[in-house]
């Protein structure tokens, strides 16, 4: 009886996993024209410090504008662009344009602003990612302190050796370091002590539910960064209510909808030579 019932499950979900598959190849195959083709780019969203106001650096946010299906959300594609492997050419490319678009903002007289890009576990595992990285800065004529890496726990923690090794390199380079998405994965407290990092970005889902539901997880990573001699930068700031707890809460820098959505290039550059946010004046 069992047997057969497995038997009929399995027949229910054959063609179910067949369209997924399927749908997954195709998405594979358009990402890899799209890379061919220069079709991806990389948005930019601004990061304030909290004090002063003043726009201190970007996030580099990857873009895939598709023909039929408007913009792909990277968090459809940056999965696939992982398990394929793409995700190495991929990141190398936009290691490489966020590096050139800010050397770019620097020769137009923007501020001087910092420059983060995310990172995937893929990359870390390449023998020369680092190599990517000088290279990038080097192509640009940028100082490594003006780029920033930003890694996530699972990332850390899917071979932490490797990670800790990496970081240690990366930070002796110049570059800086940072945890996005904290609090929500999987590293122990205990690691921050050993992770030769910067900053910490507190996670969006804890700056949503301020001030009232995220405040205690939000006053902890503000404290800890404090206490580890960390920068501390609030992501997904999308209320006035919610920036003026993190100003208050000591929060260092802050990035969402509210004092800047991703944007081109171009539009980046507008804004960080453009008077200051209202919000934070
Ligand atoms: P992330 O690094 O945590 O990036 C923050 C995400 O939050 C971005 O989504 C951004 O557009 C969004 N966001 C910013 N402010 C707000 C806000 O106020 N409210 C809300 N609701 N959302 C806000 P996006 O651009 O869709 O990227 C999703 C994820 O895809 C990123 O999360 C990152 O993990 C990954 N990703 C994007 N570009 C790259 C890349 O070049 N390389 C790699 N490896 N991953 C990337
Ligand atoms: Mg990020
Ligand atoms: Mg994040
Ligand atoms: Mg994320």
């Amino acid at each position: 009886r069992a047997k057969s019932a497995g038997r009929n499950r399995l027949v229910a979900f054959v063609p179910e996993m067949t369209l997924a598959a399927q749908r997954r190849a195709q998405l594979e195959a358009e990402l890899r024209r799209a890379i061919e083709q220069e079709a991806l780019l990389p948005y930019y969203q601004p990061q304030f410090d909290c004090r002063t106001g003043a726009m201190v650096g970007v996030e580099a946010l990857l873009r895939w504008p598709h023909p039929e299906r408007g913009f792909v959300s990277p968090a459809e594609f940056i999965p696939v662009a992982e398990d394929t492997g793409l995700i190495v050419e991929l990141g190398r490319w936009v290691l490489r344009r966020a590096c050139a678009d800010l050397a770019a903002w620097d020769r137009a007289g923007a501020p001087p602003l910092t420059v983060a890009v995310n990172v995937s576990a893929r990359q870390l595992k390449e023998p020369d990612f680092l190599g990517d990285v000088l290279a990038a800065l080097h192509a640009s004529g940028l100082a490594p302190g003006r780029l920033e890496l930003e890694l996530t726990e699972s990332l850390l923690m899917d071979d932490v050796e490797c990670a800790v090794a990496f970081m240690h390199a990366v930070r002796a380079a110049g570059v800086r370091l940072s945890i996005d998405d904290f609090g929500t994965g999987y590293s122990s407290l205990a690691y921050l002590q050993s992770f030769p990092i910067n900053q910490l970005k507190v996670d969006r889902k804890f700056v949503q539910s301020l001030p009232v539901a995220g405040h205690t997880i939000a006053t902890a990573v503000i404290a800890l960064a404090r206490g580890f001699g960390l920068a501390v930068v609030a992501e997904g700031v999308e209320r006035q209510e919610q920036l003026d707890w993190l100003r208050a809460a000591g929060c260092d820098h802050a990035q969402g909808f509210l004092l800047g959505m991703p944007m081109p290039a171009a539009q980046l550059l507008a804004t960080a030579t453009a008077p200051r946010t209202a919000a934070l004046t």
